[in-house]
């Protein structure tokens, strides 16, 4: 079910300090998920430390190869797969999950759909329809038209709270977050529910802009190698966290746009406020006056948004 073996087979990569060709632990895309929940078995074991390559179908679950496959014909039961679970030794309830994005290596082609019921231009275009794409070292050709790729995860989690979580979904476990910073080079952080935190992945897309207007980025099969590690959660965070260079970014889920960044909002702020022990109106002053409030996705069952805090300006650490 899961093995243990060198080197790739894929085409396009991102690839982030990543120049030697080590053993990882390989979970195959036969291991397929459709909701995080507690109670599903794992199928492997990760440790701490270790990296561990997760093989994944695209959100069709491979079901469609070329232009004259049909969208309405897929099974919607194996839509949106995620890769896993995987136990992580060593992640107890309470910690944060961290899972550094080292590389993302997709298949030759790719394909942007809609359909539906589905996408902000729904009114409009609420029918079936797909294009396929060229992968061709960074860039996408699309009818001719090429266009820069930026391979992504747009579903990550664990298992939640409780009760079972489609993957179709996004919330404090991760889920179907769809967002561009889930890339290589940037670290996400995840809430522990469960011990072993049941980790998995799927839904890579080769190239995404926020907001991902009609429901689907360029969506691939992919090889996305990562490494697991723990923290313990000083600060109480309950929702993922994205790890760059200069910024944190926090995830926030919701029913509504405007809920998503009010809540999210005053969650941050509560977090901001444990980790420098600053007064609740310079925070909020200081967040209008530095931080970018963005869209993650405005097409899965819940919006999510991305707040993103500055580094330099906010001394917080995990
Ligand atoms: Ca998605
Ligand atoms: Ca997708």
């Amino acid at each position: 079910m899961v093995r243990r073996e060198t080197g790739g087979f894929f085409f396009c990569a991102a690839t982030v300090n990543y120049g030697v060709e080590v053993k990882v632990m390989r979970i195959p895309s036969t291991n397929l998920v459709y909701h995080f929940a507690a109670d599903t078995p794992p199928v492997a074991e990760c440790s701490v430390g270790e990296e561990c390559v997760f093989e994944t179908l695209d959100c069709f679950g491979g079901q469609i190869r070329n232009e004259s496959d049909r969208l309405e014909a897929i099974d919607v039961e194996r839509a949106n797969p995620a890769t896993g679970l995987v136990f992580v030794r060593g992640a107890k309830r309470g910690m944060l999950l961290r899972v550094e994005i080292l590389n993302i290596t997709c298949v030759s082609f790719g394909l942007i759909s809609t359909h539906p019921g589905i996408g902000v231009l729904r009114s409009s275009f609420n029918r079936y329809f797909f294009k396929m794409v060229t992968l061709q070292g960074n860039r996408g050709i699309v009818e001719g038209t090429s266009f820069p790729l930026n391979p992504m995860i747009g579903v990550i989690g664990v298992a939640p709270e409780s009760g079972a979580i489609s993957t179709r979904f996004p919330g404090n476990h991760g889920g179907n977050l769809d967002t561009r910073e889930i890339r290589p080079g940037n670290t996400l952080y995840l809430p522990v529910f469960h011990e072993g935190a049941l980790f998995g992945l799927g839904d890579v897309h080769a190239a995404m802009g926020d907001g991902e207007i009609c429901g689907a980025g360029v969506e691939v099969a992919a090889s996305v190698r990562v490494r697991f590690g723990v923290v313990e959660n000083r600060w109480g965070i309950a929702i993922p966290l994205i790890e760059e260079k200069e910024r944190f970014i926090f995830l926030y889920s919701a029913l509504k746009l405007e809920d998503a960044f009010s809540e999210g909002a005053a969650m941050v702020l509560r977090i901001l406020q444990r980790a420098t022990g600053w007064s609740e109106e310079k925070i909020y002053l200081l967040m209008s006056a530095t931080c970018d409030f963005q869209v993650s996705q405005l097409v899965d069952p819940l919006y999510t948004v991305k707040i993103a805090i500055p580094r330099e300006v906010f001394p917080f650490t995990l």
